[in-house]
């Protein structure tokens, strides 16, 4: 190896993932995360060892790079591992190739033209059914035949490290019909997971789950941030708005779906049978171990909850057949959300509203504090990895600190 990855690392030689990073010296552009460092793609190319037009790794946004296609992106990651391995090949002894990660400043990996979140964990979807309705039914009739979602805004979405303002908006007091104006009193994270489209498609296409992982580049952790209180007085009858659209995170390394390929499992029993277009073949989810910090100001982060991408009901192919089924078409750098991730145990839930259960059961957090919502000073933290075999290929972190309303 031509640079020294540590033991445990999320990014190991087996991970590659791509960025948009930029130092007090250079200026922002692509590059591949490998243990502590970044490998400065625009530094390799510079070597001469790439057959493709390398300006896209100089853009301040992947898009232009995916663009390529995976037959260009999967062969730049193969070569990538090659090289690394080899001490004898082009990167050996070359300078300025790489750059320790914490000297570097991350930036937003793509330019999202769209953003959808889907609603894909049946635990999830139960929990809020159970607390904002009868718990008989939670589930509404259409949830196990439709991959539930609905259109996000995407000039909210920044990355990882990017502070919060506490939003404010209008909330119905308990046992009042009218209305105040104020900071919401019920911020929550989600811990979600996103796929970012690598492939176009043209108004009136569709995309079956059988090619649904061609137009999938690769995966980021997300933070989709929710105003509860907000959220509960106006998402009827067209669903959430305001509680939604101040701000999501996304992780600063995209994972590529091929990194992903030896972490896949089979997701849960689909019963009743889904309609033909969303059948699909094979293993569509993947064991990804996920948690959720939360460091109240000046004091150590606390772990709240652990869960696993493979909880997910509806898979990513199912949820990209459904989007396109009418002829939606997509963009690359789309940003599709899994929607919370839940699992069974009450310690997996993916939101305060549910690990605190609509604030019924208050955590207790070390420095003697405790958490119905997330409070002002609060530091949020995601972390994902995947592990098999003595492989590791992990996500990092997804961060943000949340600040006083304005
Ligand atoms: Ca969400």
């Amino acid at each position: 190896m031509i640079i020294n990855i540590p033991e445990k690392s999320d990014f190991s030689i087996h991970n590659i993932p791509f960025g948009i990073f930029s130092t007090s010296d250079r200026s922002p552009r692509a590059g591949v995360a490998i243990g502590d460092h970044i490998l400065d793609l625009v530094a390799v190319a510079e070597l001469d060892v790439f057959d493709f037009n390398t300006a896209v790794l100089e853009k301040e946004v992947l898009n232009d790079f995916i663009s390529l296609g995976k037959e260009i992106t999967n062969k730049v990651r193969k070569d990538i591992q090659h090289w690394l391995q080899d001490e004898d090949s082009v990167l050996a002894g070359k300078p300025g190739l790489f750059v320790l990660q914490s000297a570097a400043q991350m930036h937003m990996p793509v330019y999202i033209g769209d953003y959808t979140d889907f609603y894909s964990s049946i635990e999830h979807a139960t929990n809020v059914g159970t607390m904002f309705r009868d718990p008989a039914k939670a589930l509404m009739p259409n949830w196990k035949h439709i991959p539930v979602g609905y259109h996000g805004r995407a000039s909210s979405i920044v990355v990882s490290g990017e502070d919060i303002l506490r939003p404010k908006g209008q909330t119905l007091p308990k046992d009042s019909d009218t209305p105040i104006f104020g900071p919401s009193q019920r911020l929550d994270f989600e811990l979600e997971m996103g796929f970012i489209t690598g492939k176009n498609t043209n108004l009136g296409e569709s995309i079956s789950t059988g090619d649904a992982e061609d137009y999938i580049f690769g995966m980021v952790l997300l933070n989709d941030w929710s105003a509860r209180d907000i959220q509960k007085w106006e998402y009827v009858p067209l669903g959430p708005f305001l509680a939604k659209n101040f701000a999501s995170h996304i992780s600063p390394w995209i994972i590529t779906l091929e990194a992903l390929d030896q972490f896949r499992v089979s997701g849960p029993e689909q019963n009743p049978q889904v309609l033909p277009y969303l059948e699909f073949n094979g293993e569509k989810n993947y064991d990804i171990n996920l948690e959720v910090g939360i460091a109240p100001e000046g004091t150590e982060e606390q772990v709240v909850c652990h869960s696993n991408f493979k909880f997910m009901y509806w898979n990513m192919t199912q949820q990209l057949a459904h989007h396109t089924v009418n002829g939606c078409n997509i963009n690359i750098g789309d940003l599709y959300g899994s929607g919370t991730i839940s699992g069974k145990d009450e310690n997996s839930y993916g939101s305060m509203l549910e690990l605190a259960w609509m604030g019924t059961k208050p955590l207790k957090m070390k420095d003697g504090s405790e958490r119905k919502f997330i409070q002002d000073g609060d530091t949020v933290i995601m972390r994902g990895y995947a592990e098999k075999d003595g492989k590791r290929v992990g996500f990092g972190e997804v961060s943000a600190k949340v600040l006083p309303a304005k």
